[in-house]
């Protein structure tokens, strides 16, 4: 009897061609993400579960399973599962780290470089047609990239590929983490620091209790009245209507985001309407080829959580 596995959406054919010879797959077809309701019925039954990142995995999720082994999540964050109590249940945990660590730095970069040149508040402009004029001297200027300092908010995988790219650009580096360490690619500091000193705050912390809103109001009236934040991580480690509040009121420049409190935004939320933000829709580790190598790393995942074993990357 082959084993039962779940998936909470598709994935690329090759990987689901993968899945089908070892294990008898069911594939979760319509609304994103899965109903609860359905994810606690479906998930009684299997012995593997592939989740996304919107998938909730909680207790109630967890209980409901009766014979489940492993969870491998699609996604390097974790944040959506609950991992101590999976731990308990002896279920192991596979995740998908590394391999999307360039793309999510260089969509970093990009809004960034986006942000501070105005590029996508330009493509605006033109498109609703209000370029009717060539631009003066002291006309919609943006701000330097080289001689600012980037602030590096959880320098792991991803916040050190994004200071590797920001070093090209003639960019000084600062970073905090919890446990301090050295890097060539810049200076350690502390939050406190990190805050006065940075032109661009960049996050890369994953979403945690310990993170959970650690950019408030109060931290961004630290923060320099030119500065700017870019966010990839996750939206909750930002209180969103501090944020919003801030860049009304000129307490920051600008922001960058990735990510939200509530995603998918619409256009109700109001930083829709600021031309000081450059939003994208979590596409950190959107490409082809990484996606593709999530696919295989999740299939390899699976295969080895289901025999009890840890998976190739496994969240310990
Ligand atoms: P990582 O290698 O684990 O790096 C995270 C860093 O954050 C570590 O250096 C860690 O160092 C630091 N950190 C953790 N908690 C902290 C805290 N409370 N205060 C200060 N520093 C803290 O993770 P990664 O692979 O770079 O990924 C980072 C996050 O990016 C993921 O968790 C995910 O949520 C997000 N992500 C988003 C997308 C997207 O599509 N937008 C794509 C990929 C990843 P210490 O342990 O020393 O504190």
């Amino acid at each position: 009897m082959k084993k039962k596995i779940l998936l909470t959406r598709r994935l690329h054919e090759f990987a689901l061609k993968q899945l089908r010879k070892k294990f008898d797959v069911t594939i979760h077809s319509g609304k994103i993400p899965m109903p609860k309701n359905s994810l606690m019925s479906k998930i009684a039954k299997v012995d593997g579960l592939i989740c996304f990142p919107y998938d909730i995995i909680d207790k109630q999720v967890i209980d409901a399973a009766k014979n489940l082994k492993t969870i491998c999540t699609y996604s390097v964050g974790y944040d959506h599962i609950d991992i101590e109590y999976a731990k308990k249940k002896k279920i192991k945990i596979g995740y998908t780290p590394d391999v999307l660590t360039d793309a999510t730095a260089d969509l970093s970069i990009i809004l960034m470089l986006d942000l501070m040149r105005r590029v996508t508040e330009g493509d605006r402009i033109i498109r609703q047609g209000k370029w009717k004029e060539i631009y003066g001297a002291y006309d919609y200027v943006g701000t330097e990239i080289a001689g600012k300092t980037l602030g590096i908010l959880g320098m792991g995988r991803i916040g050190t590929q994004m200071a590797k790219r920001a070093k090209a650009f003639g960019m000084n580096v600062i970073f905090h983490n919890r446990k301090k360490k050295s890097s060539r690619l810049g200076k350690y500091c502390s939050y406190d620091q990190l805050l006065r000193q940075s032109d661009v705050l960049s996050i890369h912390v994953p979403y945690t209790k310990q993170t959970h809103e650690m950019i408030n109001l109060s931290k961004m009236k630290k923060m320099k009245k030119t500065s700017f934040i870019v966010n990839t991580a996750r939206g909750k480690i930002i209180k969103e209507s501090d944020l919003i509040f801030a860049l009304k009121k000129k307490i920051i420049a600008g922001a960058a985001l990735d990510v939200f409190k509530s995603e998918p935004i619409g256009k109700t939320n109001p930083l829709t309407k600021m031309n000081n933000v450059v939003l994208a829709p979590h596409i950190g580790s959107s490409t082809d080829e990484t996606r593709e190598k999530m696919a295989e790393i999740t299939v390899k995942n699976i295969k080895l959580g289901i025999e009890g074993k840890n998976p190739i990357y496994s969240v310990k």
